[in-house]
């Protein structure tokens, strides 16, 4: 249930494809040895589970063979990563009616009855050819395929929560060999990816970023937050009054997108509401299970409300910031408000290079290649003159050719495509951070510390907050999967956009960190 993408105040029911146990499509279609590999052991994991549930080894074996093929059919039939950041492509609002002539061979109706949907909510079925695909595997696979599919999804869904030998195989698998660790995390870490997710989406998740608050929080980071806030904000203003490559015209609608565009900062208020949740101490699955169906309840709710623009998606503790382009809003959970982001006693440069460059690149999200096809409202609506939409994407496949000839690790490359929204976000934050910074300088002077200028100490700041250590098999992995560059061309790439990094530290023409006044390709 998300906003309609050209109507953000009403809720709709979206259809978005996946039912795949691997982490991507890639994992099922790559000829890639590894990627090979990774299968081999996928199909192994699901009958060792299969097994633990009480089948022989045979039929597990067989099952598993059978599982696998069905996801395969459902990876074919899914749009590659990277094409779904186009939204035109993945807005198809229709009836149920249209749904049923467009996708036979799934009990539609029975489906949404079952969940309580009203016939007269709209769907937006985002990728049309894939529910075609999945309505005809509905009506041609064996039901007691199906039936094995989903008590797989189950009990791989439910792993962490079940008895150790559960925990562990799935620990083996999308741990062990998915991201090359060498043993399990520790438990607390283990038990708060049950409750909240890494970005606190699983159903509990606020409810522990309500606790972190309570003890974790301080009052001071907001006001500093949203100060740092304001300035990044008069500094994309008046970067949007210099453009050259903009005409006056697409100026403006940008000035109104900016100054509508919403902020909220440390955690939801009033906080989400757990009373109607039941949590004992017999059963751990058992309060998984409950939270699940209290998560599903809260969310088929909101189709029957108009949007609610004071949720928030990611829980106050997480260390983690997001813009959403259908509210137009940007969100600094509490969680980032720390060290290394953030810290009350340390000066400008260290606070607009950390959470700074962290505001900016959410504030450049929402004029990102994605982001700025939403207009002030959070509506997918073309504000742009033609001619600055054709400059702006000359631009941007400049950046993806950047990134794309980054190495990730091995000889797999970046994907310029799927990371350009975010390197955009990088590049532009970066430098909004960096004006935001001068002007805050005038108010809150910056000393040379340890030998560094203020504004060196700036960047160092920016490049400490991206520290990280990976292994090759998670690197991999991201690689296909996340939208974000790895870390270390996060800060390289970025910097070799910023004539002020040149200046702070001498560079000159030649240097590696340098790219030619050609290929610089100003955004923001
Ligand atoms: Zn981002």
């Amino acid at each position: 249930v998300s906003p309609d993408d050209k109507d953000s105040s009403r809720n709709v029911l979206v259809l978005v494809q996946g039912g795949l146990g691997l982490p991507d499509r890639d994992f099922y279609l790559n000829a890639d040895a590894k990627f090979s590999q990774w299968r081999d052991a996928y199909r192994s994991h699901i009958a060792a589970v299969l097994a633990l549930a009480g089948d022989s080894p045979a039929v597990a074996k067989a099952k598993a063979e059978e599982i696998f093929a069905l996801e395969l059919a459902l990876a074919r039939a899914s749009r590659e990563r990277a094409a779904l950041r186009d939204p035109y492509a993945n807005y198809h609002l229709m009836t149920q009616d249209d749904l049923r002539v467009l996708a036979p061979g799934f009990a539609w109706s029975r489906f949404f009855d079952a969940l309580r949907i009203p016939r007269s909510t709209p769907v937006n079925v985002r990728q049309p050819e894939f529910f075609q695909a999945f309505a005809a595997l509905a009506r041609d696979v064996d039901l007691s395929t199906w039936r094995a599919y989903l008590r797989w999804q189950l009990l791989r869904e439910a792993s962490p929560v079940l008895p150790r030998a559960f925990e562990d195989e799935h620990d083996r698998f999308y741990n062990a060999t998915l991201k090359g660790t060498k043993s399990p995390a520790p438990r607390f870490r283990r038990v708060l990816d049950v409750i909240s997710g890494r970005v606190g989406a699983e159903p509990m998740g606020h409810a522990a970023g309500q606790l972190f608050v309570a003890t974790a929080f301080a009052p001071a980071a907001k006001a500093k937050a949203r100060e740092a806030v304001d300035d990044i904000k008069v500094a994309l203003a008046e970067r949007i009054d210099t453009l050259e490559w903009m005409s006056d015209a697409t100026k403006a609608q940008a000035r109104i997108k900016l100054a509508a565009m919403d902020i909220k900062v440390g955690y939801q208020d009033p906080p989400r509401d757990y009373s109607a949740l039941r949590v004992d101490s017999q059963s751990y699955a058992g309060n998984w299970l409950r939270a699940n169906r209290f998560e599903m309840s809260r969310t088929l709710a909101k189709l029957r409300r108009p949007v609610d623009r004071g949720e928030w998606f990611m829980a106050a503790h997480i260390v983690n910031a997001y813009y959403n382009t259908t509210r137009n809003e940007i969100v600094f959970p509490a969680g980032i408000l720390q060290p290394p982001f953030f810290d009350a006693d340390a000066d400008a440069a260290i606070n607009y290079g950390g959470i700074g460059m962290v505001i900016g690149h959410e504030i450049t999200h929402g004029f990102d290649d994605y982001g700025r096809q939403y207009d002030a409202e959070g509506n997918l609506r073309d504000w742009w003159q033609a001619d600055d939409a054709r400059r702006y994407s000359e631009r941007a496949a400049s950046i993806e050719k950047q990134y794309g000839s980054y190495v990730a690790v091995d000889d797999i490359k970046l994907n310029g495509k799927l990371t350009l929204g975010e390197n955009i976000a990088d590049i532009g934050g970066l430098k909004l951070a960096f004006l935001a910074f001068q002007k805050a300088a005038v108010r809150h002077p910056s000393q040379s510390i340890d030998g560094l200028t203020p504004e060196q100490r700036f960047f160092v700041s920016f490049a400490q907050v991206w520290r990280i250590k990976v292994r090759d098999e998670h690197e991999r992995m991201l690689a296909v999967s996340d939208p974000h560059s790895p870390p270390r061309w996060r800060v390289t790439g970025s910097l070799s956009h910023q004539p002020a990094f040149a200046a702070a530290f001498g560079c000159k023409a030649g240097d590696g960190m340098l790219r030619g006044e050609e290929s610089q390709a100003e955004v923001w």
